[in-house]
This record gives structure tokens, sequence and C-alpha cells, in this order.
């Protein structure tokens, strides 16, 4: 017989039967409650869901690499205005990987680790993730592609504690 350990998908798809069984919620309008978009992480301790109390419908969050500023999330965040946001919070987080290693560095162990070349790609590491906050809040708040109404917030949440703090900006 096979010992192979089993698939851990197959227990999120068993969490999904039961939560589907249970679900109320199919009637949610497509615009957020809150009208607050997140961005942040897609590490796996930063869950805003979690560490906000997020419930679905309430809020749009969007998770890359580092919770950096991009064109992708710019993209989304142009639907998210017109479906009424003028709210957002960046929230890089405490251990972060891009906080770790320079481009330089990734490109190499990528090319190490995974036999791949990915030395076209900035993956936007920084050295100060109070700074690395500043920048993307500053970046949105002068980006032609945001209202000037929205509000614009920077936040490290502290993957150790818990406990997430606005990082003060201009
Ligand atoms: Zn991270």
């Amino acid at each position: 017989m096979s010992s192979d350990p089993p698939d851990p998908v197959t227990g999120f798809v068993n969490a999904n039967d039961a939560y589907a069984r249970r679900f109320a919620k199919g009637d949610l309008p497509m615009r957020p409650k809150t009208g607050v978009t997140l961005l942040t992480c897609a590490d796996s301790r930063v869950d805003p869901a979690h560490f906000l109390g997020l419930s679905e419908g309430e809020a749009t969050v969007f998770r890359n690499a580092g919770g950096r500023v991009t064109d992708d999330f710019l993209r989304m965040l142009l639907i998210t205005q017109m479906l009424g946001s003028r709210r957002v919070m960046v929230i890089h987080h405490t251990d972060c990987g891009l906080n770790r290693f320079s481009n330089p560095v990734i490109h190499e162990r990528v090319r190490t680790e995974l036999g791949l070349d990915a030395s076209d790609i900035d993956f936007l590491p920084y050295t100060d993730v109070e700074q690395s906050v500043r920048d993307d809040v500053t970046r949105l708040r002068t980006s032609p592609k945001v209202r000037r109404d929205v509000l614009v917030t920077g936040h490290i949440y502290d993957v150790r504690t818990g406990k997430m703090s606005e990082v003060p900006t201009p």
C-alpha cells in the first residue's frame, strides 16, 4: 500500500463542503460594504480577514509579494474606485521576505534553487519596512490612476504579536 501523505488540498475541499453547507451570504452585493481597499502581503501569516476581523462583502483585499503597489494593484484599484472605494490601507509586515533579500540575491536564488531565469523581474524588495510603507502610500497619493479624494494610510502588521500599527505619513 502506498503511504504517500494525504494531499493537503483534500482537507481544504472538505472544509469548503462544510462551509457551503452552512453558507447564507449568497445575496451580498458586489460593492464592498465598507468601501475599503486593502493592499498587503501574500505571506500566509498575514491574513486581514483574521487580523482585521473582516467578513465576506466588507472590504476588497489585494495581496502580492510584499504588499507593494504594482501596475496590477492599480488596475484593481481603478475598479474598486468605480465600486465606490475612497479608502485604501497599505499594510506591510515584519519579517517579510522582501525585507531580507535584494534583487540580485533573489535572482541568484531563483536560478540556483529553481533552475529558472527571473533576472528581468523587479521583486520590489526594500530595506526598511516603514520606508517601504511610506513609499507605497506616496505612490498612491501621487498616482494619476488614483482620485485625489481617496484617503490612503500606511500600516505595519507584526507577525509576532498580531498587532497592526499605523506608519505616520505626511
Ligand atoms: Zn511579506
